[in-house]
């Protein structure tokens, strides 16, 4: 029997929808193909519905409305409202809500899906109790889009239509409606779920911190597969206003490909991004602490010293030069620049960032030996 503090604490329409839709898909699908049969067009829907649905929750409630990190065209607005709207995890407005809440008290007892109360509770629990952590305080920049108003509005509709209609009706195209729906509609709205849900759950437990030490938040190459690239999310915690999330060339981050190929065109603009200058700091910074941590257990850590307070004298010197000459390329912006300028200020910049990367090597590589040795 369930308690009447159960219920009175607990949502229980949404513990059964969110138990169901795992549980159709694991026994649904596996029955269906057994009696069916496989056709290519079911999982090229699941995986085109994955796509967008993932791509409206990343660039669309994440990077463009909760964090404002680009500026959007409003029909490219209206087309990720849509996009996340098929990922049935709310309005933009409630979503935003509870995520701007997460940044602002992350690691607290406001945060709604704070790791601290548990990976259960961080990854679905938080969806299972009645607690409202909604304020309108902290959106009431968003309310006035016209793509939001209308999401308010008509949020179920525009919701349950995309996520179970309309692959029915894709499925009735080739006579098979049951099939489009098991696919399109049931295993990819589980799987976004998740995917979404990953975000708060494992990407605040695994992988490693080299932004910034006092969080709960990790950056993981492999989580961003499954998160369509929100995995570095250590760096998304202390850069939370950059449009990218994985800042290399090579991270997995389809949201920020698309963002920039985008802004070619100019549907996004205005694109906010963090200067190389505060990366590499927030990154020496954070690996003067991890040192500063590990130099506390080593008892002969006296030997390693000397050497790493040159090393890190080297790294101040060099990020203040790079600050300086960032001031001075600012005022200069102001007036004009010249192509002379211009050189000289990326050859500087060159040199200091080269300097202090071989700096951040050599104190890497001194880490890993303590480490070793604790
Ligand atoms: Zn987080
Ligand atoms: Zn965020």
């Amino acid at each position: 029997m369930i308690s009447k503090n159960f219920i009175k604490n607990y949502n229980i329409p949404m513990i059964f929808v969110l138990s169901l839709l795992p549980l159709i898909c694991i026994i649904g699908i596996p029955l269906y193909i057994y009696y069916n049969g496989l056709v290519w067009q079911e999982p090229v829907i699941f995986i085109i519905g994955w796509f967008l649905a993932g791509l409206g929750i990343t660039m669309g409630y994440h990077r463009l409305f909760a964090h404002k990190t680009f500026k959007a065209k409003p029909v490219f607005e209206w087309i990720l409202m849509l996009f996340g709207s098929m990922a049935l995890q709310n309005t933009i407005i409630k979503w935003c809500s509870d995520h701007r809440t997460h940044h602002q008290s992350l690691d607290t007892n406001k945060d709604p899906y704070s790791i601290k109360k548990g990976f259960f509770h961080a990854h679905i629990g938080w969806i299972f109790k009645k607690e409202n952590n909604y304020k309108a305080n902290n959106v009431s920049d968003l309310e006035k889009k016209s793509a939001i108003k209308f999401q308010n509005k008509y949020y179920w509709q525009v919701a349950i239509f995309l996520s179970f209609i309309l692959p029915l009706l894709i499925g009735l195209l080739y006579n098979r409606p049951i099939g489009g729906l098991l696919w399109g509609g049931f295993l990819r709205v589980t799987l976004v779920h998740h995917g979404t849900f990953f975000i708060n759950s494992l990407c605040h437990f695994l992988g490693k911190k080299d932004y910034e030490l006092n969080t709960t938040a990790k950056d993981s190459w492999f989580m961003a597969f499954f998160t369509f690239g929100e995995g570095y999310h250590n760096y998304h915690h202390k850069f939370q206003w950059d449009y990218r999330n994985g800042i290399k060339w090579y991270n997995y981050d389809p949201g920020k490909w698309i963002i920039k190929f985008l802004s070619l065109f100019n549907i996004t603009h205005s694109l906010k991004k963090a200067s190389n200058y505060s990366i590499i700091k927030a990154k020496a910074d954070t690996l003067n602490m991890k040192i500063e941590i590990m130099s506390k257990e080593l008892y002969f850590y006296h030997i390693y010293e000397n050497k790493i307070k040159l090393i890190t004298e080297n790294i101040t010197k060099n990020l203040n030069s790079w600050k300086n000459l960032e001031l001075k390329y600012k005022l200069f912006k102001k007036i004009e620049i010249t192509k002379r300028i211009k050189k000289n200020y990326q050859q500087k910049e060159k040199l200091y960032k080269f300097e202090i990367q071989k700096s951040l090597s050599a104190l890497m590589v001194l880490s890993v030996n303590i480490k070793s040795l604790i």
